[in-house]
């Protein structure tokens, strides 16, 4: 098969391509005229742009245990949809959580023959589980994750300074990344809020910028005295940003990602009791909004991922407008394309920088680079195409991860995906996926 296009988006340039395809692997990246005879053509009207597929790194399946608040299916079908091609799934909110082998091999068995695109995995650092990281790691997680504050879910339990000076050096010995909620719990208002807790504002104090920055400081010293490899999952503090390059100046292996509601929304334009743009860190500033930007813009933050972490409507409290009390977590999984595109696009950016922080960088983040995020000979045939120009209002209904709750609900943005190809089978098209889940299991090591 060869998909052809005016504008195909490669790692440096943006040209007239023709893509070659056999096996579900890119064979050729050839001159757009340069065409076998033999084999279908996907011919790409001139309006839409080719792209790697998506990958997104972080997404919260929940499943098994608490499949009703997303699952699989739903959650990779809303990928398709949205361009997705690859993504890992986080080690918690699914019961048992990823922190030992039994528990990633109960949710390879749940997750096998449910996914409409490729899902790798997350193992978890909790209190205690060092001795389970080496049996993970060599089964396919990706690395770890751990939390410097209470997760929301009793099962995932938040490490200290001291358990991560047992872990650490395990995962420097193993070589694996180690992905940091980085908030501290000590800034962090817990207490004497509820008198306005449906104003964003009271939510928005109670989760100072302090917090996120004394964990990432936290998180610097450590990598520097392990050599562990460390990356800041959520940046939502701009003011760690300066200390962030520092570090990545002087060697320290440390990388940030951030999220499309830090790079869209702002925190003086949340309704009262609009809990649906309630998340952890929170929605901050205009004016941290635009320094987020400057540090992709620098590479400081190198990739943006979705954080897709749905949960049953209920609670959401949209009742009482609790924003104390509300489950934290936004799902946008299915938007993250349109969302970025619509402000990359108005500050400037290019479809070249959309592609290193969307399907490059997150590749790289898990090591998938040489299959996943680019456009180029021996890679898998992931591909988006896209319409960089059309423009729709999105409608939280017809999103497809289970609860359609979402504050873009209504949000105008540009960019429609139109097709989406998996190892060059065709998943979605013009507003349909595919029947039969494509998707295969990722396991580090097999790349
Ligand atoms: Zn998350």
């Amino acid at each position: 098969m060869i998909v052809r296009a005016q504008r195909v988006v490669l790692s440096d340039e943006i040209r007239p391509r023709s893509i070659h395809i056999r096996d579900g692997r890119i064979v050729e990246v050839a001159g757009y005229d340069e065409t076998a005879r033999d084999g279908e053509i996907v011919d790409v009207d001139d309006e839409s742009v080719v792209m790697p597929g998506l990958v997104d790194t972080h997404v919260h399946i929940n499943s098994p245990g608490r499949t009703e608040w997303e699952g699989f299916r739903s959650a990779t079908s809303a990928g398709a949809a949205g361009g997705v091609t690859t993504l890992i799934d986080m080690p918690l909110n699914s019961i048992p959580p990823t922190t030992t082998l039994a528990g990633l091999k109960t949710k390879l068995d749940q997750a096998q023959h449910d996914c409409f695109v490729d899902v790798g995995f997350w193992g978890g650092v909790v209190p205690g589980n060092t001795a389970e990281l080496a049996p993970m790691f060599a089964a396919g997680v990706f690395g770890f994750k751990c939390f410097l504050v209470p997760s929301g879910v009793e099962e995932f339990e938040h490490v200290t300074e001291a358990d991560l000076r047992e872990a650490m050096p395990e995962l420097a010995r193993l070589d694996a990344l180690l992905i940091v909620h980085a908030e501290l719990p000590g800034p962090i208002k817990t207490s004497d809020v509820s008198v306005s807790a449906s104003e964003y504002q009271t939510f928005l104090e109670s989760r100072p910028r302090a917090a996120e920055n004394e964990a990432i400081e936290l998180m610097i010293r450590l990598s520097r005295e392990f050599d562990t490899r460390v990356h800041i999952v959520h940046l939502s503090s701009a003011d760690a940003i300066p200390m962030l390059r520092r570090a990545q100046r002087e060697g320290v292996r440390i990388t940030a990602e951030t999220c499309p509601h830090y790079l869209h929304f702002a925190a003086e334009e949340i309704p009262e009791g609009a809990t649906e743009f309630k998340c952890c860190p929170p929605i901050r500033e205009a004016s941290n909004r635009e320094k987020l930007w400057k540090g992709l813009a620098d590479g400081t933050i190198g990739l943006i991922v979705s954080d897709h972490s749905p949960c049953p409507g209920e609670m959401k409290l949209r009742g009482s407008g609790d924003f104390m009390k509300a489950w934290g977590g936004i799902a946008s999984l299915q938007l993250r394309l349109a969302v970025i595109w619509t402000e990359a696009a108005r500050r400037g950016f290019s479809l070249l920088d959309m592609t290193r922080w969307l399907c490059a960088n997150p590749a790289g983040q898990v090591s998938l680079d040489s299959r996943k995020g680019t456009i180029a000979p021996g890679s898998d045939a992931d591909l988006v195409i896209w319409n960089p120009d059309a423009q729709f209002t999105v409608s939280a209904a017809a999103l497809r991860h289970r609860h359609k709750i979402s504050p873009y609900d209504g949000e105008p943005l540009k960019g429609v995906v139109q097709k989406t190809f998996l190892r060059g089978q065709k998943i979605y098209d013009d507003g349909h996926v595919v029947e039969s889940p494509l998707g295969h299991m990722l396991l580090r090591g097999q790349f």
